[in-house]
């Protein structure tokens, strides 16, 4: 499995924090809970996240007197997919797509967080499903990008509409849904420009984008996924705590989960965030593109 291979990297890391704790530990005490916080809170599972886990346990491992270090890993995970799921109850787990009609999503994140590549890997995975799709190149900030999501396009053979560099992204996304209505799209990915910096601005051109959209499809964008970068940790923490007070963030792609450790980080963005992890990148290739599987992502962390 592709998740799998992608995931032997995150997972080992993962794994050596926790099989180097299980080999330390002796008796369940105090100092026990201890380093189990430490353990948990070094492969990124969020301060909070770690916490509560710890807690849970302390009540779970005196009712069940668990004392073998097997049984307390297992109660381990168990907590973890209980935390989860019970955290995702109202969330959408999946890509909201319209059985009928155009599907509208826009990607938003900051550069170098693997958002075109993320883009360019979905129209691909549609266009080989049967589908038509459109990209939008509403990054029209940054020098390079409008090009950048052409390449891609050529890569998954999905047409790119594009405007003019440092035009206005909002005229570029009522030419792609023009476009889309003309074709009868299925779908329309649109490329944005994440300037946090600017958080007034960044608002205002996403609402602008919306409005436009919304005028031509009532209920659209149906996704506004925010893409970041899992090896940057806590700092893709703090940027979707940004975004998601900048707009109404829909979802998380989580990219190259295939080059870090800190895969426990998915955990804290759903426990802290309440922001469902849709897509995760497992690599460069056109391919590396998967649906997020809660269950086999913990279970594979301590495998
Ligand atoms: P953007 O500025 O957000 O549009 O980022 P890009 O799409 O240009 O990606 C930045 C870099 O990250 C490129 O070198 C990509 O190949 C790389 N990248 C994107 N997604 C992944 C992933 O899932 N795994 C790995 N290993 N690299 C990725």
């Amino acid at each position: 499995e592709k998740m799998d291979k992608g995931l032997a990297k995150t997972r080992k890391s993962f794994s050596d924090i926790m099989n180097e704790f299980m080999a330390n530990f002796r008796t369940v005490d105090e100092e026990f809970f201890e380093n189990l916080e430490e353990a948990l809170i070094t492969a990124d599972v969020g301060f909070e996240t770690a916490l509560r886990i710890s807690d849970e346990l302390r009540q779970e491992v005196k009712l069940k007197k668990a004392k073998k270090p097997e049984e307390v890993q297992q109660a381990i995970i168990q907590k973890l997919v209980e935390i989860y799921e019970a955290q995702g109850m109202e969330e959408n787990n999946e890509l909201n797509l319209q059985e009928e009609g155009l599907t509208v999503m826009l990607f938003v994140g900051v550069n170098g967080v693997g958002k075109t590549t993320s883009i360019g890997k979905l129209a691909n995975q549609y266009r080989e499903e049967g589908k038509k799709v459109l990209m939008a190149a509403a990054d029209t900030f940054r020098a390079g990008a409008i090009d950048q999501l052409v390449v891609w396009g050529e890569r998954a053979g999905v047409e790119v509409v594009r405007g003019k560099a440092g035009g206005d992204p909002a005229a570029v996304v009522y030419d792609a849904i023009e476009r889309a209505k003309e074709e009868k799209a299925d779908i329309l990915l649109v490329d944005t420009a994440g300037r946090l910096q600017n958080k007034v601005n960044l608002m205002k051109e996403l609402e602008k984008i919306k409005r436009v959209i919304q005028r031509e499809i009532p209920e659209a964008p149906h996704e506004v996924l925010l893409v970041v970068d899992a090896t940057t940790g806590q700092n893709a923490m703090v940027q979707a705590k940004q975004f998601k007070e900048t707009t109404d963030v829909t979802g998380l792609v989580l990219t190259k989960l295939d080059g870090t450790a800190k895969g426990g980080m998915v955990l804290a963005i759903r426990n802290e965030l309440h922001l469902p992890v849709k897509l995760v990148g497992l690599g460069e290739g056109i391919d590396d593109l998967q649906a997020f599987d809660p269950n086999e992502f913990i279970y594979g962390l301590f495998k």
